[in-house]
């Protein structure tokens, strides 16, 4: 485990007025770039030869530099950190970050100074952890069967090695689980070993909201949480394939059963739903400090579904900024209610390090 002193010593090294800000090429990067350049800082681009395109056609998006990689994973390498490190530059980790470098290589060997507490992922990775922590947060969570033997309605596979609800399914009995982990096994959609480790959750129907908060130790006016404020920045709903089944098509193709993420659509909640969410928002990060001091610290979403009788049943934590958040580079239908400017979750992660170096307090959000 990398320790907050030597990340400390590394910043205590830092010019501080030519920090600059640095992500890997794919998810939010658009969005954070564009957001750092909005606050003045400059931008490091990690990327890999068939991106660079893409950044190259948005010229507000794209990075100041890029560093070149043929493989994300390449910026372990001592070659690349010291590289980000000589030039005073803090890594912001989003969801394809975590993916590509694996959460145990960002806190033991990834040695650059990072947006928010490493601890973090640790508690994002593990369903186990996210349960503890969502469950002493007083959240209402899906209901889990431990084994097969007691399903009794429609129940929601998730397989562990899934990337974003890639080979999810729906079974209604022990027996057709049984049935349909063989299907998978033996046409290799699922690896036999990972068949053995699944969630079997109750499946849950209501409307799904994506809420984005942000958690500032440093802002102290608004709603308090922690030792500083939580924003409620945006909200988004998910475009999964599976969404088309429910447009009445007499036979769904069997591929369109899939959960992957491929879009995201902006979406305002009623108003007097409000509270509760500023609720949860409140109690996740204060939940966070006692778990794992000084607990989450930036960006984070809850992952709900509204059931009209029992309220919001929270399936997920993402514990970093969330690529939901890319519909309001310009701004939400919230966050304009708490800045007086375009403030995206990329600009708000930004501003609070820039307000940190002002406040010299960048050692409360960098680890
Ligand atoms: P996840 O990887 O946990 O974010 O799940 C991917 C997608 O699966 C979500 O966006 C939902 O559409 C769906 N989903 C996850 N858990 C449940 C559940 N317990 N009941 C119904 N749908 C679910």
């Amino acid at each position: 485990m990398i320790r907050k002193e030597e990340i400390d010593k590394i910043i205590e090294g830092y010019d501080t007025s030519k920090i600059k800000i640095a992500t890997i090429c794919s998810h939010s990067a658009l969005q954070l770039f564009y957001g750092a350049r909005q606050e003045g800082f400059e931008t490091i681009g990690i990327c890999e030869k068939k991106r660079k395109e893409t950044y190259e056609a948005f010229p507000l998006g794209k990075p100041d530099k890029f560093i070149m990689v043929d493989n994300f994973k390449d910026i372990l390498d001592e070659k690349y950190t010291e590289l980000l490190r000589k030039q005073n530059a803090i890594m912001i980790p989003h969801g394809s970050f975590v993916e590509y470098v694996g959460p145990e290589n960002l806190e033991n060997k990834f040695l650059v100074p990072i947006f928010g507490n490493r601890k973090t992922l640790e508690w994002e990775g593990s369903r186990e952890k996210q349960k503890e922590w969502l469950g002493k947060a007083g959240l209402v969570l899906p209901k889990e069967f431990k084994n097969s033997s007691g399903i009794n309605k429609k129940v929601f596979i998730k397989l562990s090695g899934a990337k974003g609800g890639k080979g999810f399914f729906t079974v209604s009995s022990k027996e057709e689980l049984r049935k349909k982990l063989a299907e998978r096994v033996n046409n290799g959609t699922i690896k036999k070993e990972d068949s053995n480790n699944i969630t079997i959750q109750e499946f849950v129907s209501g409307v799904r909201y994506y809420i984005h908060y942000f958690y500032s130790p440093l802002y102290k006016n608004g709603t308090l949480a922690g030792e500083g404020r939580v924003e409620l920045l945006s909200m988004d709903k998910r475009i999964e394939p599976i969404d088309e089944s429910y447009r009445g098509l007499p036979e769904i193709p069997q591929e369109f059963f899939d959960y992957t993420v491929t879009g995201n659509q902006p979406i305002v909640i009623r108003e007097s739903l409000l509270p509760e969410l500023i609720k949860f928002g409140i109690n996740v990060i204060n939940t966070s400090i006692k778990l794992f001091p000084p607990g989450i610290i930036g960006p984070f979403c809850l992952e709900t579904i509204y059931h009209p009788a029992r309220g919001f049943i929270t399936f997920e934590i993402s514990a970093r900024i969330v690529a939901g958040t890319n519909l309001y580079p310009q701004g939400s239908q919230y966050s304009c209610y708490i800045f007086n400017e375009p403030m995206s979750t990329g600009r708000r992660i930004a501003r609070e390090i820039k307000q940190g170096i002002i406040r010299g307090e960048l050692r409360k959000i960098i680890f």
